[in-house]
């Protein structure tokens, strides 16, 4: 058994190119290999014998928790069935179609077609294209470019890669792609002026994407893209009035808006999907992660009646819809994302997290709120974060390279829980199993203090000064 571990780990080191991950120091051995090898409920295992309580789920997407026999009896069923078969030239099977009739009545908004990938990034991918095509149609070849949000995440392909806000995503790839802008981020916490109420800052943003339109000329921009609540760029719920604000202007230059719901939707806020928490009207709708809860890979773009419209009337002029994947609606995905969605609503998950999240959320306030290494405490429904600041009276971040947000997130894996250090700012992120129970989040808060208090004392020992 040891054996075998040691031959997996020099194998890994040797073969795999890993996603976000320092190639040099993993192959060179100086970063930590790990391998998942079980999980139940809230908790992961690894082959190093550790049960980890998987306060992120995976990233933020085994929503219904690990080990759920249903799920995976429906994909070894239809495995069975039939395993594969393309979706090409009006081609069906029985999954998918009854995933893209469910998808589209339950999905914010008006929407009447879903257009079924494999992953966030290529559904995003697809949206734009639907949009650049939309526009194509309806005689607006002028009209493509798409605002997106600085810390926005979007995935990391070619044209999702850009849409997403973080400068590690597009500094050695050759990124933004020349259609894509991105506008300030809903962040009071940062980049609101001092006296601003959360009402006078949502203006603030809105006014800013209204300039950004005015300067690029409106009969240039097509979409505007965003997360209900800003996800990997930090976890940052919008403030108070944000949506409305940035619907009006929106309408007001007739540009698209797509809610990308990867992250909020099934139910992770406590409410069906992101845009029911903060009345979104979307035209598009992106979702992934949580439709399987991860047990296979799929993602869906979901447009409204007006959109599909337009791309039925470009088959006059375009003939074939040209795009799509050999995997578009794969049959053993779609009986997953129903599997899961079948335990999503038997199980009342929504309204679960509706009770715990709010819970947990109070929990982080009552235990963080007044630490002066803490500057913020943020979350809504089951997503939390803390940011980390070396002078808190003075909204004044730690110099990256000491890297506190990093070490906070190694300090709670030796105490045997995953807690996400989020890519960009010191910030611990928190985006457990829709199902944690309540006695579970208390030990989400208890193992968060122990690995705070210890980089807080380790910080104190070299010297690093957190003011008070
Ligand atoms: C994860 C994520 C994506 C990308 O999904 P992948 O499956 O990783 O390609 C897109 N949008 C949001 C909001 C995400 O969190």
């Amino acid at each position: 058994m040891q054996a075998d571990r040691q031959q997996l780990e020099t194998m890994d080191r040797g073969s795999m190119l890993h996603p976000f991950t320092n190639l040099r120091t993993f192959s060179g051995g100086q970063m930590p290999e790990r391998v998942m090898t079980g999980g139940s409920g809230c908790h992961v295992y690894d082959a190093d014998g550790r049960d980890l309580l998987d306060a992120f789920a995976g990233l933020y997407c085994v929503n219904i928790g690990y080990g759920r026999t249903e799920i995976a009896d429906a994909i070894a069923e239809q495995a069975r069935e039939l395993a594969y078969y393309h979706a090409y030239a009006g081609t069906g099977s029985e999954p998918a179609i009854r995933l893209a009739d469910r998808l589209k009545a339950m999905a914010p908004g008006k929407m009447s077609r879903v257009f079924f990938g494999m992953s966030g990034s290529d559904a995003n991918e697809t949206q734009a294209k639907i949009v650049w095509y939309y526009n194509n149609v309806r005689g607006r070849p002028e009209k493509k470019k798409i605002i997106s949000r600085q810390r926005a995440y979007h995935g990391s392909t070619v044209v999702s890669g850009s849409m997403t806000g973080l400068p590690i995503f597009h500094k050695a790839f050759d990124l933004p792609v020349p259609q894509v802008k991105h506008t300030t981020t809903p962040h009071a916490y940062w980049n609101a002026e001092a006296g601003m109420s959360e009402r006078d800052f949502a203006r603030k943003c809105a006014d800013d994407l209204d300039a950004m339109i005015q300067a690029e000329g409106p009969q240039t921009v097509a979409a505007f893209i965003g997360e209900p609540v800003l996800g990997t760029g930090g976890l940052i719920p919008p403030p108070e009035g944000y949506w409305q604000e940035i619907q009006k202007v929106l309408k007001k230059h007739d540009v698209l808006l797509i809610a990308d719901e990867v992250v909020c939707g099934f139910g992770r806020l406590g409410t069906e999907f992101g845009c029911t928490m903060y009345g979104i009207e979307p035209d598009l709708v992106t979702v992934a992660k949580g439709l399987t809860s991860a047990y296979q890979p799929l993602s869906a773009a979901i447009v409204s009646a007006e959109i599909a419209e337009v791309l039925e009337q470009g088959s006059e002029q375009f003939g074939t819809f040209a795009h799509g994947y050999t995997y578009t609606a794969h049959p053993t995905c779609a009986a997953a994302g129903m599997a899961n969605l079948d335990l999503l609503a038997r199980e009342n998950v929504t309204q679960h997290v509706a009770d715990v999240g709010p819970y947990l959320n109070q929990r982080m306030q009552e235990t963080f709120a007044d630490d002066p290494l803490v500057g913020e405490v943020r979350g809504v429904g089951m997503l939390a974060a803390l940011e980390f600041v070396a002078d808190k009276a003075n909204r004044k971040p730690f110099d990256p390279a000491i890297g506190v947000g990093k070490r906070i997130s190694a300090a709670a894996f030796e105490e045997n829980m995953i807690a996400r250090a989020m890519p960009h700012g010191d910030i611990l992120g928190f985006a457990p199993p829709l199902v944690l129970t309540r006695d579970e989040a208390d030990d989400v808060v208890a193992r968060t203090k122990r690995a705070v208090d210890r980089v807080r004392d380790e910080l104190t020992r070299e010297g690093i000064t957190i003011a008070a």
